[in-house]
């Protein structure tokens, strides 16, 4: 990646960095230029995370302790240390003061093993400290999983999961970003990266399901981030499916339907996940105006799919319907729960029958922040 200047627009582009980075600021510690293997993510959280500082790159007690040291170094004087704030690798520090401008110092911040033991009471945090360091510095991946018409066994479209080095299901790290209030740089990444993979692949047939919480449909900023990436990308909207999960509850069920009115208005669908796995579901449907719901996969587990839950889907599925919204049953693992949704009049289906979700490995390779760099 080449220098980069920050101006005011510029640190809105800066995100949490990378492998190795050099950054230069000013004489209160804000960032004037950065430049070395750093991911530059156009974000509104941006702001939150990295701040206008340099300090912000790097873990609280250490920062301290930079900030205390700064003003002791003469010119051309240079200080390093570790700092182990991350449990996937910690960072080494050096900063200089410079020579010729004594009220500019560079850091140099790169990536270093981590040989610290963890303690367990901070397992939340280091989860958090994990997720952001995987969702920034690219280590995240992604595995998509076909969705089917159940009449004709013809893939619909795929859904794209998050994926986490060395994890199965990303639902641990994702429940500690939502807790740390992370979630919607995910969601902002890996919306990019869908909408990048279809304007790359003009191909009509290829249609793809994205997911964002609970949390990021509430936020009008980060609305207007994804409305904007679809505004700057050619494709196809109907191609385009935003889940919303109900992992993170809905506070503000106003805002969230000024939200999903305002990603329709793109042209995009709307979809609401785990339909039924939480008391809520109804209230978000009767105020939410999405293009589609997705059961959740609960029903079909053997401990519920008994009469009752399934008399409950088949009329869940016929409302739909009247409604003109379209429904898809998670979770479709044998033969009998393809007949169960068959029987209730659900039209799409998911599950290990259809196949697991793989590794997609091109997936993050056309978005942005690896282009630059
Ligand atoms: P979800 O959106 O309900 O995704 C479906 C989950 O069911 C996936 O779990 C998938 O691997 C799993 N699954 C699919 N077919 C079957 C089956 O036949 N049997 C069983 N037992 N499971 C099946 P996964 O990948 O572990 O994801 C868990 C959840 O994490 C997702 O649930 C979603 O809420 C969240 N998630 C995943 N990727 C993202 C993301 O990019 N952004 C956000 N905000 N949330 C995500
Ligand atoms: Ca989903
Ligand atoms: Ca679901």
């Amino acid at each position: 990646m080449s220098s980069m200047a920050l101006n005011e627009d510029g640190y809105r582009e800066f995100a949490f960095a990378a492998g190795d980075l050099f950054v230069s600021t000013d004489a209160y510690g804000r960032i004037t230029a950065a430049s070395g293997d750093a991911v530059l993510l156009h974000h509104p959280t941006a702001d939150r995370l990295v701040g206008r500082n340099a300090l912000d790159l790097i873990s609280e007690g250490e920062a301290q302790r930079l900030k205390d040291s700064l003003w002791s170094l003469g010119p051309g004087r240079r200080v390093a240390w570790d700092d182990p704030g991350s449990m996937e690798g910690g960072r080494r520090i050096v900063v200089q003061r410079c020579t010729s401008a004594p009220d500019t110092f560079n850091f140099t911040i790169s990536r270093i093993p981590n040989t610290m033991l963890i303690r367990g009471d901070r397992s939340e945090d280091l989860l958090g400290d994990r997720f952001r360091d995987a969702v920034m510095n690219g280590r995240l991946r992604a595995a998509r999983q076909p969705i089917v018409d159940v009449r004709t066994g013809v893939v619909s479209h795929y859904e794209m999961l998050a994926r986490f080095d060395g994890e199965d299901s990303p639902m641990g790290l994702i429940t500690a970003a939502e807790k740390s209030g992370q979630i919607s740089h995910l969601d902002y990444v890996m919306v990019r990266a869908t909408i990048a993979r279809l304007a790359a692949d003009p191909d009509p047939r290829l249609r793809l399901a994205v997911n964002i919480s609970g949390e990021s449909i509430q936020r009008m900023d980060i609305t207007d981030e994804l409305c904007a990436l679809i505004a700057g990308h050619e494709f196809r909207r109907s191609r385009l499916i935003i889940e919303v999960t109900e992992s993170s509850y809905i506070r503000d069920i106003e805002m969230a339907a000024h939200c999903v009115n305002r990603l329709r208005a793109t042209g995009v669908s709307v979809s609401l996940d785990d339909f039924g796995a939480g008391a809520a579901s109804f209230g978000y449907l009767r105020a939410l105006d999405v293009d589609g719901l997705k059961f959740d996969g609960g029903f079909l587990s053997p401990a519920n799919s008994s009469d009752r839950s399934v008399a409950l889907m088949r009329n869940i599925a016929r409302m739909c319907a009247e409604l003109g919204i379209s429904s898809v049953g998670e979770r479709v693992e044998t033969e009998a729960d393809l007949r169960v949704l068959l029987d209730c009049g659900i039209r799409y289906a998911q599950g290990y029958l259809f196949g697991r979700p793989a590794i997609d490995e091109a997936f993050f390779s056309r978005s942005p922040s690896r282009d630059a760099a």
